[in-house]
């Protein structure tokens, strides 16, 4: 795997065998590709043997090789770099080590650029450790995706999620808390609305339903500064809650109604279904931890998930994909082409599957004029890989070259 970090003020030409191009990664032979500061300028057929001898000889002229295929970098929409999907409680006491936090999150970011993945959008934690990484990664001490940070998220007091951010006890505190976390510097506000869901009791999920109205106001706030809202809603009322308040993704979303779906797709609300958190938890060592009933449970709420996939999809949803990596039993990096096979299993063809992760997690991301398709005007933000995804998702996890712009 190499990573070719472009420069600003260089210019670059690109020669692929094969390129996913346009809205709707249309398959296109012999592409050769013009960047400068970044963007693509211009895309354009010509046969390998027939490129003019300025550009062969180009210091930026990188050609690929027969076989490969171009196309946008990944883009996993929900994760949480602050946590390490191993061991929660020992990820939570290296936030007092500031050193050893650096290290594994330097490590988890060129992780990410191994594996394909050019952008992430991170759904927080109390200290604000993922705007730290954005900065890092935005002043170039750090090599890493483009990092999209909500900081801090915000959560009603007794609440679930502690560890995700920062929390309110009366509804008129929350402009306030709003700001403070807009002033942060954050991207997108993110908002726990409900618990989490039990592996033991199917169709319950633990934790305070945030109010309507305090949710609203956390929305309203957000759209003060003109940021997007996330919200974690991990059942069909916290799901309710969320569109009746207008927010602009919802996240998990386990046991969503048909009605929820409908709701989601006519007021284009985004749908990140994050199956691998829960399929994640009859893998490995975590498998052998399970009862019989806990192991059912979990089965089920899988199965439901991936099924209604296809019924959002089909209805028009915008349908992102995110792993919430850093959660229990969700490495970093590794598990967004997992969770894209997982789409498939809900036959969703591959096609549909690589838009998701690319041109409509950008739009989720808020970066859907910069990433996410391989057009001129976008950034050069592309990967290679060995055969072609369109035919095999798997070839995803053979990244050859990773074109970073910075
Ligand atoms: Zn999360």
């Amino acid at each position: 795997m190499q990573t070719v970090s472009l420069k600003l003020y260089s210019d670059y030409y690109i020669w692929a065998p094969l390129a996913l191009t346009g809205c709707d990664l249309l398959p296109e032979k012999n592409i050769l590709l013009e960047v400068k500061k970044n963007r693509i300028v211009s895309c354009q057929m010509v046969q390998k043997d027939l490129l003019p001898s300025y550009i062969k000889v180009h210091p930026g002229f990188y050609p690929l090789e027969e076989g490969t295929t171009l196309l946008p970098a990944l883009i996993d929409a929900h994760i949480h770099l602050a946590l390490d999907g191993k061991n929660f409680n020992r990820a939570r006491a290296m936030w007092k080590d500031s050193n050893a936090l650096q290290t594994r999150i330097k490590h988890n970011l060129s992780e990410m650029i191994n594996s394909g993945i050019g952008a992430v959008r991170d759904g927080g934690d109390s200290l604000a450790i993922n705007l730290e990484a954005k900065r890092m990664v935005d002043s170039e001490q750090y090599s890493g995706p483009r990092i999209v940070a909500v900081g801090q998220a915000i959560r009603v007091k007794g609440g679930y999620g502690s560890f995700l951010g920062l929390d309110y006890e009366c509804r008129t505190d929350i402009p306030a808390l709003v700001e403070r976390i807009w002033a942060s510097g954050v991207d997108q506000i993110k908002v726990v609305i409900s618990g989490v869901v039990s592996f033991i009791e199917y169709g319950s999920v633990k934790g305070l339903l945030m109010p309507l109205d305090d949710l609203c106001s956390v929305v309203a706030g957000a759209r003060k500064y003109g940021l997007k809202v996330m919200a974690h809603a991990s059942s069909a009322a916290a799901v309710d809650l969320a569109l009746k308040a207008g927010v602009d993704s919802i996240e998990h979303g386990y046991f969503v109604s048909a009605d929820g779906l409908k709701a989601m797709a006519e007021k284009h609300v985004a749908w990140i279904p994050t199956i691998i958190p829960v399929a994640a938890q009859l893998r490995g060592d975590l498998f052998a931890i399970r009862t019989p009933l806990e192991t059912e449970v979990i089965s089920t709420i899988c199965k439901e998930q991936i099924e209604k996939l296809k019924c959002a999809f089909e209805l028009g949803v915008p349908l992102g994909v995110g792993t919430d990596s850093g959660a229990g039993g969700v490495s970093h990096a590794c598990n967004l082409v997992e969770e894209m096979l997982l789409y498939k299993t809900g036959f969703l063809d591959n096609r549909t599957v690589l838009k998701a992760a690319t041109v409509t997690n950008a739009g989720i991301l808020g970066l859907e004029k910069e990433i996410g398709i391989l057009e001129p005007g976008y950034k050069a933000a592309l990967i290679a890989v060995r055969g072609n995804p369109l035919d095999n998702l798997e070839d995803l996890k053979e990244v050859d070259t990773h074109f970073l712009p910075s």
